[in-house]
């Protein structure tokens, strides 16, 4: 009998990618070592009759500012606030978008940000810098993120001058795929937006209600397959962030058809929301980038997320307060895209997914936890229930009824999308390493107790 562990997780139905059991988990130091067999702990929490799933991955947040072309986007949300809301959502690891300021480079973008982070975050975290102005120093740079252990890099074909210097770019990705990183791309085509935006401007409609319209679902599918054409001659992984759109997603297939690595991600509006949503008073509080599309987009995500073409669902979390995001002076080239899902991301799609009979519980957590730790490197340390991962670990309880109330939440945000929706199944604890970081409601862990975690190259799912 092992009676040296800090912590039992006793009588749980354990829930990994690869299956299901009811075992004890028993944790040293923050770390798992011994699944199944007799343990007693120093501290011990009865799972019985609840799930034990990874620590939700969620590789797509925003909780530091932007700072491009002298501008800085006030989110509602920073590390003190974001990293709690993940926790009470279940999500114990979280990769931050790293935008630089004024001719900073990659690594030092990366310092400076999770520097920030490791004062303020709860749960652990990543950084993915955001390479926004290629030049000739870029190749050492993302040599040097790769040694570092920061094994992303971000670029957007929608923002910037992307299209002047996409000759830069291409070799950029090439170059990150040749050190092991994962290159996450925003794929929305300048060009149609630009057209699209002008001729609402010439109509006197760039009002909010037709935000769909000044990005059309045809602006991402043709960004898509220009970035799966630079991906091909490159040989490069692509990370596809926020996929949003049937046409899109059709692309990233066939690519993958192909042989090509083209990871999908997607996001929860794009599950649950169509672009009806925009006609309403609050249709504002709907936008973000690509924006909702038709009934057919949303149920051709869903298929894909089943059947394994969708390999992701992360937030985007990019928080503003209600009176940020109702503002009425407002335009479609003026919207503040972004919404506040960190706390809501698990619950709302184990509800809306795994009940519904939508998703398996083994799909479930692919695309919260494991195959998110697999494609930016974090795996085994992230993304599973393993002797030797982290003991990041959500209790879930599968029949918690809970109306989700965005006043109650730990965003600052103050309000949320899924206003009243009556969600069944929702965290009682989450651990961070080993750590009860949330239990019941409450939000325990010390501001600080999140890490930086070094990277490994990115691995195929
Ligand atoms: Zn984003």
């Amino acid at each position: 009998m092992n009676e040296d562990l800090d912590l039992v997780v006793r009588g749980g139905l354990m829930v990994t990618a690869a299956g299901e059991s009811v075992a004890d988990i028993g944790v040293v130091d923050g770390r798992i070592v011994q699944i199944g067999g007799p343990m007693s702990g120093a501290r011990e929490i009865d799972a019985t009759g609840k799930l034990v799933l990874p620590g939700g991955v969620d590789m797509h947040v925003h909780l530091s500012p932007v700072e491009m072309g002298g501008t800085s986007q006030p989110w509602a949300d920073d590390f003190v606030s974001g990293s709690r809301a993940a926790a009470a959502g279940g999500v114990t690891t979280i990769g931050n978008i790293g935008f630089p300021q004024q001719q900073e480079r990659l690594p030092d973008l990366v310092e400076r940000i999770a520097a920030e982070a490791a004062r303020d975050s709860l749960v652990d975290f990543v950084i993915h810098p955001v390479l926004s102005e290629p030049d000739d120093r870029t190749e050492a740079d993302l040599a040097r993120l790769a040694e570092l252990g920061h094994t992303s890099v971000k670029i957007f074909m929608s923002i910037g001058d992307f299209d002047a210097k996409a000759d830069a770019f291409v070799k950029a990705l090439d170059v990150a795929g040749r050190h092991g990183l994962l290159t996450m791309v925003h794929c929305e085509d300048v060009c149609v937006i630009e057209h699209a935006t002008s001729e609402l401007d010439d109509k006197g409609d760039s009002g909010l209600r037709h935000y769909g319209e000044s990005r059309p679902a045809l602006s991402e599918q043709v960004a898509v397959k220009r970035m799966i054409a630079f991906a091909e001659v490159t040989g490069a992984p692509i990370y596809i962030v926020h996929l949003g759109s049937e046409g899109a997603l059709a692309e990233a297939r066939a690519a993958r058809g192909r042989g090509q690595r083209v990871h999908v991600e997607t996001r929860p509006i794009y599950l649950y929301f169509t672009d009806e949503r925009f006609a309403g008073d609050d249709g504002a509080l709907f936008v973000g980038n690509p924006p909702l599309r038709g009934a057919r987009d949303r149920d051709a995500l869903w298929a894909g997320l089943a059947a394994g073409h969708v390999d992701t669902c992360c937030t985007d979390h990019a928080a503003w307060t209600l009176a940020d995001k109702l503002d009425p002076e407002l335009t479609v080239s003026t919207a503040r895209p972004g919404m506040s899902e960190l706390e809501t991301l698990m619950p709302v799609l184990y509800s809306e997914g795994v009940r519904k009979g939508r998703l398996t519980l083994q799909r479930f957590v692919e695309v919260t936890s494991t195959n998110a730790a697999k494609l930016f490197g974090l795996f085994p340390q992230k993304g599973t229930i393993a002797v030797g991962s982290d003991a990041d670990l959500v209790v879930w309880d599968p029949q918690a009824r809970r109306p989700i109330v965005g006043a109650e939440g730990m965003s600052r945000a103050g309000y949320s999308l899924y206003e009243g929706w009556d969600v069944v199944g929702a965290p009682a604890q989450t651990i961070s390493r080993g750590e009860v970081v949330y239990a019941d409601g409450a939000v325990l862990g010390e501001t600080g107790h999140g890490q930086l975690v070094h990277r490994g190259p990115t691995r195929d799912l």
